[in-house]
């Protein structure tokens, strides 16, 4: 039995057996072969990439409209199989230089990436990524190791990987997953924060659980403590069998919670949203008491594919969401990919800071016909549900004032298409970047809500990569930097007569409730799983006195003694809470 310990991602217990999906690119080093093996290597690779192809097609063949992306990208991997190039190019420097098949092939590949990673063409250059694709099967097949994917799971398992990429969460989706177990990672990175709102057990920042395992052994996966248990004695299996049970049960117990209102015992309102990253969640943000959606992360509508999606794709699932929610707000955030959400080994970030590079609004402002029809689906959207918009990454009005143009560009458009959109649609922002923080008053004047974005706002005010698990110890909510400027942002928007909300991690995590209701937070939107946790923490608490002890809290120099603080005062209010 080995017993690894890493960042509680996503609670619960998952007891299975393990599915790797290996996602890094296999790594080579310098080797060769003698003379009277050059042969040998030769046929070696070409059997590594006649396997690659017959895979391939085998995949291809199984998908029935020819039309899909998914088609689409599978011949375009056959295509490049077949390039002669990178066979030639292999064959030579195998034959000539002596090397051994993977280090000839990787060098070769890792030549082609750099090519195309100067290719000024957009198209052409994301085909590097397609390039990556088919050089990680070649290596896995010059290895003899299988090539796993998420969607190929059909049977229960935890899955075990380094990393997980967007793409892959957004497959666990649809597959039986037990649990994960991630080497990489942090609370926030996007694996965790998926993992959470499909209430599936999770581990990530686990260093390294890609080295220990063994294919096909038992794993238990802890989420809540951020343990996991390779090659678990009966005993361990009883044990968190047992553990697995009452954690069901502390769950059945708690969906009472979810249809009652988030009033306070001095009779403040407050309000409760999901953060939703596909459709599907809709139905289960409702069963936990969503007073709506405070985050759709459109993103995942972009990833699993090669092209964009149209206007009417947007304006589709946007409509169902907006219908299934009725009278309750759905709040569309505007794309944000880029810095984290290309995290993966498959996707690697082209720019040195991906974080503070070109992503999200910066992005939009950029490729702005990408924006424009995201934005007219949104107003579309608008005339069949409580729709509101929000922009993420925003730094200050001027950039918020761009934004703004465009969404009028939008609606001009739409006027001259005869196409109707609610007039008084809501427009709101991101509040995740210091300087926004900062003239929060300037910002609170010109939009119509705040929602704090806590993941990015600590990344950037504390100078901690929010999917490092290496630094993840210094990612401190209760920072007093951190809580000074929630207040800041909370007041400005008051002050303003907007309301703010907040829908990063730590609205969702019962450990901060009372605080952020001390620091007088008007909306919590979450993972809708932890909605019930957080309301009957709310339920039970006196509005006008979190405020006064978040007064005390903010006295505080260190994060440690405000958690201290903190964790005697929940003792006292919620015995019967675990935090
Ligand atoms: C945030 O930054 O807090 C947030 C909610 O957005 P995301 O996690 O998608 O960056
Ligand atoms: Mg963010």
């Amino acid at each position: 039995m080995k017993i690894l310990r890493g960042i509680p991602a996503s609670p619960g217990v998952a007891i299975g057996k393990v599915f790797f999906v290996n996602r890094a690119l296999s790594r080579s080093v310098h080797s060769t072969v003698s003379k009277e093996h050059i042969d040998e290597e030769v046929a070696a690779f070409l059997r590594a990439v006649a396997r690659s192809k017959e895979q391939i097609q085998t995949i291809r063949d199984g998908v029935k409209d020819q039309s899909t992306d998914h088609y689409q990208i599978l011949s375009v991997h056959l295509a490049l199989l077949e390039d002669s190039m990178l066979i030639d190019q292999t064959t030579r420097l195998i034959r000539e230089n002596q090397f051994k098949a993977d280090w000839a092939f990787n060098k070769v590949l890792q030549n082609l990436l750099e090519t195309f990673h100067r290719i000024e063409d957009k198209y052409l250059r994301e085909r590097g990524q397609d390039l990556r694709q088919i050089g990680h099967r070649v290596l896995e097949n010059l290895a003899g190791r299988p090539m796993e994917s998420v969607a190929s799971i059909k049977e229960p398992v935890v899955v075990i990987a380094h990393d997980l990429s967007p793409a892959d969460t957004a497959q666990i989706w649809k597959s039986p997953v037990l649990g994960f177990a991630t080497d990489v990672g942090s609370k926030t990175s996007h694996t965790a924060i998926t993992a959470r709102s499909l209430g599936i057990p999770a581990v990530v920042g686990l260093e390294r659980v890609t080295a220990e395992f063994a294919e096909n052994e038992e794993v238990v996966v802890d989420g809540e403590e951020g343990v996991v248990i390779l090659r678990p004695t009966p005993e361990t299996v009883k044990e968190y069998t047992v553990k697995q049970k009452a954690y069901a049960l502390r769950i059945r117990d708690l969906a009472k919670f979810a249809k009652l209102p988030a009033v306070t015992r001095d009779g403040k309102t407050l309000k409760l949203l999901a953060n939703i990253e596909f459709l599907e969640e809709a139905d289960i943000a409702l069963r936990s008491g969503a007073d709506g959606v405070g985050l759709y992360r459109t993103e995942f509508l972009y990833l699993n594919r090669r092209d964009l999606p149209s206007e009417e794709e947007h304006f589709t699932t946007y409509c169902r969401i907006a219908e299934k929610f009725g009278r309750h707000p759905v709040t569309i955030r505007t794309l944000d990919l880029g810095g984290d959400k290309f995290v993966s080994q498959l996707e690697l970030a082209e720019e040195m800071n991906p974080a503070l590079g070109l992503r999200a609004i910066r992005f939009c402002l950029r490729e702005r016909d990408i924006f424009k029809q995201q934005l007219r689906a949104i107003l579309r959207a608008s005339s069949y549900g409580q729709v509101q918009m929000m922009f993420p990454m925003i730094s200050g009005v001027g950039e918020l004032r761009a934004a703004l143009t465009v969404v009028d560009e939008a609606r001009s458009e739409l006027r001259k298409r005869r196409i109707s959109y609610d007039r008084h649609l809501r427009v709101g922002i991101m509040v995740e970047i210091p300087s926004a923080a900062i003239v929060a008053d300037q910002l609170a004047r010109e939009v119509d809500f705040f929602s704090i974005g806590t993941n990015d706002l600590i990344q950037y005010v504390l100078a901690i990569d929010r999917v490092n698990e290496h630094v993840s110890y210094l990612y401190e909510p209760l920072h007093p930097a951190i809580l000074r400027l929630i207040r800041r942002i909370v007041d400005a928007g008051h002050d303003a007569g907007i309301p703010v909300a907040m829908c990063g991690e730590m609205a969702g995590e019962p450990l901060y409730s009372y605080v952020l209701l001390g620091l007088g937070m008007d909306e919590w939107s979450m993972n809708a799983t932890s909605i019930p946790r957080v309301k009957r923490i709310l339920r039970k608490a006196v509005a006008y006195e979190a405020r006064e002890f978040v007064g005390e809290l903010l006295a505080h120099t260190t994060a440690a003694e405000i958690a201290g603080n903190l964790m005697k005062r929940l003792g006292e209010l919620f015995p019967e809470e675990r935090f």
